[in-house]
This record gives structure tokens, C-alpha cells and sequence, in this order.
């Protein structure tokens, strides 16, 4: 029988490859035998390096992901480079922390930018070329404030929210083709993202007294749900956001 989780001959971006959960993604689906175009700001070298080691091609694709030159241009190198595309892991994003009342457009605008319009173009671009040859999937990092309103966050929040609807939508418009979209929302990770958390002694056992499994999770935890949304063991699999978060949505 084919092993539905093998990923041998596809071609994988991942953004924001360069740490944390990314960077686990990225070496997971290597680990299952993907190709990887490592995107992001900060060049993902240990991420490539590692990947190579596992005998993969891996390659760095510079860019900022907060405007929209670099996204647009970030498909057609990954496929002038790898040769292919049937992948596409959005994982870059930023948080922004302030009251409500206080919140910059600054802020607003950058977390938009990062966390949701660059998704929605990097979909499309590379939907495009995925419909085209009649296969492809995508996995979108959502978070629990995909579903859940969180505090001082607000730009973060309604980024991530609009990273779960898009999915749906764009589930629906491409099911049909050959194209799965779904999402993950990790729960609390150990990555530099939420180091200052973990540094609030009060706020640290407030977060572990919740989650049932009574750990933080590590990056490494989010590898097996992104190889099985990028494997044909999801091939039916649309639209779904799937948790990762040692129990906290179900409590
Ligand atoms: P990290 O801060 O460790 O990593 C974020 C990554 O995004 C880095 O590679 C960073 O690159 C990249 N990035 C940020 N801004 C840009 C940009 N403008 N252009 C290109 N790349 C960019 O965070 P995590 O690994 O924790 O987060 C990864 C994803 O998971 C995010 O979408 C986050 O919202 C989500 N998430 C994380 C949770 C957690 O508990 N950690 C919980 C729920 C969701 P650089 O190093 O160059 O800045």
C-alpha cells in the first residue's frame, strides 16, 4: 500500500522558516521526503542546512512578507528554484500588544499586512499555479484567536480570524480542483513569540493551570498535523482548521 503520508518529489514553501514553528514544519515535511523553499526576512539558514542534511533540495527565498512585491514574487522563484510547487505552509506572523483604546494604525496595519493580506496573496499566487496542474495543498497557521477574542491584541485577533474564513472560502472555491485548504491553530508554543508569557510567573501558571495537558507545547508538537494537511492521507480533508493545543478548545 503507498504511504499517504509521504511527501517524496513535492516541492514545499514554508514562510517564516527561519524559527519556531515554522522552522519545525519545514524540517517535518523534509522529514517526509519534501523539497523546501524557506521564506522569510531573516535568511533560514540552519532550516535549509538541516533539510539538505536529510537529503532534501532546500533553498532560502528572501522576503518581507509585510508588503506586497515580495509576495507576489516569492512563487515564481520557489518554482524557478525547486522546480515545482505543491505545497505552501503560511506561517509567518507577528503580534502587536496594546489596549484597544491606545492601538496605533501602525500596528494595526503591519499585523494585517504579515498576518493576513500577505496569505491571501501568497494563496492565490500559489493556487494559481496548483489549479493549473491540477494539485496542491495549503496549510494556513491560524491560532486560538482564530476562534476566541483574546486581550490588548486586537489587530492580531481579527488577522487571525480572517486567516480561518479565508480558508473556508478558499476551500470552497477550490475543492473542486484538486486543491485542499486547511488550516492549524496552535495552542500556547514554546518559540521567541511568547517568551515574554512564559517570563509572567502569574500569567505562565494561569495559561498551564488551562491547558489539560499540562505543558506548554513545543514547536516540534505542530510537525505531524502540517505533514498530514500536506499529505494525500488529507486529500478529502477541506476548510478545516485543525487544533493543536494539549486539550485548551475543549476544556
Ligand atoms: P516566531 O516569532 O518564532 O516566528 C515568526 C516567523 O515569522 C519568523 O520566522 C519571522 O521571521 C517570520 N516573519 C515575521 N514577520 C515577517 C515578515 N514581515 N516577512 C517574512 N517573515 C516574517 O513565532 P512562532 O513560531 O510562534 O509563530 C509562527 C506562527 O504561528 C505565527 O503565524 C503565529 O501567529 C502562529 N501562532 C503561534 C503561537 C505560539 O504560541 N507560538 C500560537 C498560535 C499561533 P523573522 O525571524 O525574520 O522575523
Amino acid at each position: 500500500m503507498a504511504n499517504i503520508f509521504d511527501l517524496s518529489g513535492k516541492v514545499a514553501i514554508v514562510t517564516g522558516a527561519n524559527t519556531g514553528i515554522g522552522q519545525a514544519i519545514a524540517l517535518a515535511l523534509a522529514e517526509a521526503g519534501a523539497d523546501i523553499a524557506a521564506v522569510g526576512r531573516t535568511p533560514a539558514t540552519e532550516t535549509v542546512e538541516k533539510a539538505r542534511a536529510l537529503g532534501r533540495k532546500a533553498e532560502i527565498v528572501s522576503a518581507d512578507l509585510s508588503s506586497i512585491e515580495p509576495v507576489q514574487r516569492v512563487v515564481d522563484e520557489a518554482v524557478e528554484k525547486l522546480g515545482g510547487l505543491h505545497i505552501l505552509i503560511n506561517n509567518a506572523g507577528i503580534i502587536r500588544r496594546a489596549d484597544s483604546v491606545d492601538f496605533t494604525e501602525a500596528d494595526w496595519d503591519v499585523v494585517m499586512g504579515t498576518n493576513l493580506k500577505s496569505v491571501f496573496f501568497l494563496c492565490q499566487a500559489a493556487g494559481r499555479h496548483m489549479i493549473a496542474q491540477g494539485y496542491g495543498k495549503i496549510v494556513n497557521i491560524a491560532s486560538l484567536l482564530s476562534f476566541q477574542g483574546g486581550i490588548r491584541v486586537p489587530s492580531y485577533t481579527s488577522s487571525k480570524s480572517g486567516v480561518a474564513g479565508l480558508t473556508k472560502l478558499l476551500a470552497n472555491e477550490w475543492a473542486a480542483k484538486g486543491v485542499t485548504v486547511n488550516g492549524i491553530a496552535p495552542g500556547y508554543i514554546e518559540t521567541n513569540n511568547t517568551e515574554a508569557l512564559r517570563a509572567d510567573e502569574t500569567r505562565n501558571r494561569q495559561i498551564l493551570e488551562r491547558i489539560p495537558a499540562g505543558r506548554w507545547g513545543a514547536a516540534s508538537d505542530l510537525g505531524g498535523a502540517a505533514v498530514f494537511l500536506s499529505a494525500p492521507a488529507s486529500d478529502y480533508v477541506q476548510g478545516h482548521i485543525l487544533t493543536v493545543d494539549g486539550g485548551w478548545m475543549g476544556r
